[in-house]
């Protein structure tokens, strides 16, 4: 029913129903705070009586240039009159006036919504009723001046400050300095004043009447959907802006009824850890907002069991009963009026990345959910949060001993963070985008600084608790966060804060741990952190292996990182690069002497010093990855990378020549001449590769003869190895043809030599368009494809990537010329196209070809899906991507069943 505009909290089967039977609809409609409101209402939990307005009515009115739809208004009144039967009370009856808040409630929860809206209903004369009825004018006055103030900025958009000062002031003229030792007369007189900021600032009366109060307060809900801040939240967060929010009209429960009453809000399991317990925050004699403002000292949610034993048991009940209901951890808010419970808010608690794992693996072994649940809930950027760097134990503790310890506060996100100060989110922004680490430091955060805090490495706030704004969208980005330093205390005029005795500037570097909760003057170094000691990501990560097809394999130059790739739970070394052996510092200069070399004779004398240093950094390898397959690449880059730079040579010439030095002068002269004659206009494209391996094959043949002999060696040792030999940058089947042959022979005659046959494979690299297009020629020579997406991607864009993103491919991004850098996301339409035709070509020669991909995107959870999709054997990453890839993959088999 399309002019269905308002649902009851009773009528979610209806909402339900004409959604199609979705909760995923209904959460569309009515907003997610509102849908959960009627479905807690549904299955027992109590909730004050109200309804919501649609996120349709919220479109249709913003889409009729800010009318409401025809029928809305009468269906809003006519809710209202249902929620009177309920409550038996009246809006607008002075003798037993009905009073109710608006909440803004999208299908995503967001900041930048209007704000809710407490109290509505109040006037002169249904305050002096409640009066009569409470007999609590203290109570009744300060209810009433809370609504003018809340409506007067949220609905009127006056500023705050307006009301804030003259509640100081007045608190001043008082001599006091808490709003409780306010005095019924005094909230009285500043309910007049408010009243008063509103006329002189918008040249009316605040509304007497309480169906205009209402009114103002839905539109204004509606409005808020299209305001700055709400916009901008989207576009980072990538939420559509066509969801439309709903209004929630709810029944006044009040907490600040004397001491029988309080209000909190609480997490079903603790949000940082992961920990099965409650975790959250109450006040006991307050109300909705002063929780979470940080007014006033809050108490442990486990405390209301001495203060409150029935409403803390009944509330313990309701989250274990909202936690089977919605198998998620919960994030809810309660409010108790004289000892009755009600809830007011739930909806699926944000986490960190830590606590996220945990909770996974631990409603899964509770029942609640499946493993394939527990998997798919998990995000890879939240193995690779967890994964993150810690800061160095030792370096801590002695910047602490030095004094540069400025604070201790709540430990809201976790993870270490290192930059500049910017005392302001704009400011944080700025310099974020510019390139540079900010931790931006505010005494709390509100909805405007959101952009601000994404741009910066960590948030570090001296005001406000685990749950205040900085906190909740801190875990929510996975930035490092601290929030209520109180010590530390902020001057945002002068650009300093001061704390511990030490004064520090903007622009000056703090490093801040949300794992402890502690702040540092100073950089503190970082360390990567163990991954055996994550027992709950290893759990999933072994369940997410039982539903992936790809497998994933690291890259790995050194027998160190095979062993940590292998720790990670690497099936094989998908790229280990030789040339990186060649630049270490004992074997440079004879690198240099080969390449320099003036006849065959010297030039092999120089390569069989190299061969046993390669030999037994493949013992290496091969003894950590025993049983698994390694790939190991044939010299790759141009041989110039290995000689000194041409412009240092050549200055130490002209040095000597201008000195009349004449000692070395000829050896240096010679190297330049050298240098000279190697000189290309784009080497990247030049003599590389197989280019090189052709023309001087003295190279590769010694790398062949180091691989076999290093693999025999092993396998005698009872090792079991599987070298597979990759050839770089092949272009055209021919050049396979030429070399190959040579590289087998080559095989052969070691295996014989040694008496020992290991089991091995010649492939290469597919990193030129012209290799894609030509795979079924290229798959009758090659045993296997390794896609280097990377150069693959430079040659099909014909970008170099260094030019390319210093210069103008950040902004080709920004601007929505390309959809994403292509160098971080395989762009499936061009180069990935490449590489399915490599696939299916490839196996149509050799049906049992082996690919993979050895390029940084392999770490990539969206490349990874496409390389699912291609039906590659196996993704090859960075050790540290391994655990991220290993979900990744688990997530692209299971999405595309
Ligand atoms: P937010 O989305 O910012 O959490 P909410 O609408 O949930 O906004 O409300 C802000 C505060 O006001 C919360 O603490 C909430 O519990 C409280 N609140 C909202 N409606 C009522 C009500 N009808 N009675 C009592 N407290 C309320
Ligand atoms: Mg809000
Ligand atoms: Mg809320």
């Amino acid at each position: 029913m399309a002019d269905k505009w308002v649902y009851l909290f009773e009528e979610v089967d209806e909402a339900e129903k004409s959604v199609g039977g979705e909760w995923e609809g209904v959460r569309s409609l009515l907003g997610g705070k509102g849908a959960n409101l009627a479905e807690m209402t549904r299955i027992g939990v109590p909730v004050p009586p109200g309804f919501t307005v649609t996120t349709q009515a919220c479109n249709a009115y913003l889409a009729a240039g800010e009318q409401f739809p025809k029928g809305m208004w009468e269906q809003e009144l006519a809710a209202m009159k249902r929620v009177e039967e309920q409550t038996g009370k009246m809006f607008g009856d002075p003798k037993n006036p009905l009073l109710v808040s608006c909440r803004s409630g999208a299908k995503f929860s967001m900041p930048g919504m209007m704000d809710t809206v407490l109290n509505i209903g109040l006037n002169d004369e249904t305050a002096k009723g409640m009066v009569e009825l409470t007999d609590d004018e203290r109570f009744v006055y300060d209810a009433y001046r809370r609504l003018v103030q809340m409506f007067g900025s949220v609905v009127l958009g006056i500023s705050d400050e307006a009301f804030e000062d003259s509640l100081d002031e007045l608190k001043e003229e008082r001599g006091i300095t808490s709003d409780t030792d306010l005095t019924a007369d005094d909230w009285k007189e500043l309910t007049e004043t408010f009243k008063k900021i509103v006329r002189e600032h918008k040249g009316f009366d605040f509304p007497q009447d309480p169906y205009e109060q209402l009114k103002l307060a839905t539109e204004a809900v509606f409005k808020s959907w299209n305001g700055r801040r709400a916009r901008d939240y989207r576009n980072a967060a990538g939420i559509a802006h066509d969801l439309g929010t709903g209004v929630n009209i709810v029944t006044m429960i009040f907490g600040n009824m004397g001491w029988n009453s309080g209000t909190g809000v609480a997490f079903t399991r603790d949000p940082a850890t992961g920990e099965q317990v409650l975790y959250g925050d109450y006040l006991l004699n307050a109300q909705g907002e002063d929780v979470v403002a940080g007014i006033r000292n809050t108490k442990k949610i486990d405390e209301l069991e001495g203060d409150l034993p029935e409403a803390y048991a009944q509330f313990a009940d309701i989250c274990d009963k909202l936690e089977h209901h919605y198998r998620e951890m919960q994030d809810v808010e309660f409010t108790i009026e004289n000892g009755r419970l009600w809830m007011l808010q739930t909806r699926d608690g944000k986490r960190t990345a830590k606590a996220a794992i945990k909770i996974a693996v631990d409603m899964a072994n509770e029942g609640l959910i499946s493993r394939k649940e527990a998997v798919t809930r998990v995000k890879p950027s939240d193995v690779d949060t967890l994964l993150h760097p810690q800061f160095d134990l030792e370096a801590k503790q002695q910047a602490a001993a030095e004094g540069k310890r400025l604070a201790k506060g709540v430990n809201a996100s976790p993870g270490a963070a290192v930059g500049m100060i910017a005392f302001d989110a704009d400011l944080a922004e700025e310099w974020g985008k510019g390139g540079k680490d900010v931790i931006m430091v505010r005494p709390f955060t509100k909805p405007d600084d959101v952009h601000g805090m994404l741009a910066a490495k960590g948030i570090l706030t001296s005001e406000g608790g685990a749950t205040s704004h900085a906190a909740v969208v801190a875990r929510q980005f996975g930035v490092p966060c601290v929030v209520g330093a109180s010590d530390v205390s902020i001057d945002l005029e002068r650009r300093q804060m001061t704390a511990n005795g030490v004064v520090v500037k903007e622009g000056e570097w703090l490093s801040i741990d949300g794992t402890s909760g502690e702040a540092f003057v100073g950089q503190i170094p970082t360390v990567e952190p163990e991954f055996e000691e994550e027992i709950d990501l290893i759990t999933l990560l072994s369940w997410a292996d039982q539903f992936r097809r790809l497998e994933v394999w690291a890259n790995a130059d050194y027998p160190d990182d095979a062993a940590r790739a292998r720790g990670f739970g690497a099936q094989g070394i998908g790229l280990c690069r030789t040339e990186h052996m060649f630049f270490e510092e004992e074997r440079l200069p004879i690198v240099q002497r080969m390449i320099l070399a003036e006849d065959d004779q010297e030039r092999e004398g120089a390569l069989n010093e190299l061969l046993p240093f390669q030999r037994s950094d493949f013992e290496g390898i091969f003894k950590a990855m025993d049983g698994l397959p390694v790939i190991i690449r044939l010299i790759d880059p141009p041989l110039h990378e290995f000689l000194p730079n041409e412009r240092d040579v050549l200055e130490k010439v002209i040095e000597k020549r201008v000195k009349g030095e004449t000692e070395g002068l000829a050896e240096q002269e010679k190297l330049l001449d050298a240098i000279e004659s190697m000189h290309e206009s784009n080497p990247m494209m030049g003599m590389r590769g197989v280019r090189l391996s052709i023309v001087m094959p003295g190279i590769v043949k010694m790398q062949v003869r180091a691989i076999f002999e290093a693999a025999c060696n092993m396998a005698k040792q009872g090792v079991v190895v599987k070298p597979e030999v990759m050839i770089p940058l092949t272009g055209h089947v021919n050049e396979l043809k030429v070399i190959q042959p040579q590289l087998v022979e080559i095989a052969k005659e070691v295996m014989a030599e040694k008496g020992v046959d290991v089991e091995y494979k010649f492939g290469t690299m597919i990193e030129i368009p012209r290799a894609c297009v030509t795979a079924d020629e290229v798959a009758g020579v090659a045993q296997f494809f390794s896609f280097g997406t990377n150069d693959l991607t430079q040659m099909t864009f014909g970008y170099s990537r260094d030019d390319a993103e210093a210069r103008f491919l950040l902004d080709y991004v920004e601007k929505g010329v390309l959809p994403e850098n292509p160098f971080q996301t395989i762009d499936r339409n061009g180069v990935g196209a490449l590489m399915k035709m490599a696939v299916e070509k490839g196996r149509a020669t050799r049906p049992d070809l082996e690919v993979g991909i050895c390029g940084e995107h392999g770490g990539d959870p969206n490349s990874i899906e496409f390389c699912h999709l291609i039906n590659q054997n196996y993704v090859s990453c960075s050790p540290f991507r391994v655990p991220v890839a290993r979900l990744a993959a688990a997530h692209a088999a299971i999405k595309h069943k």
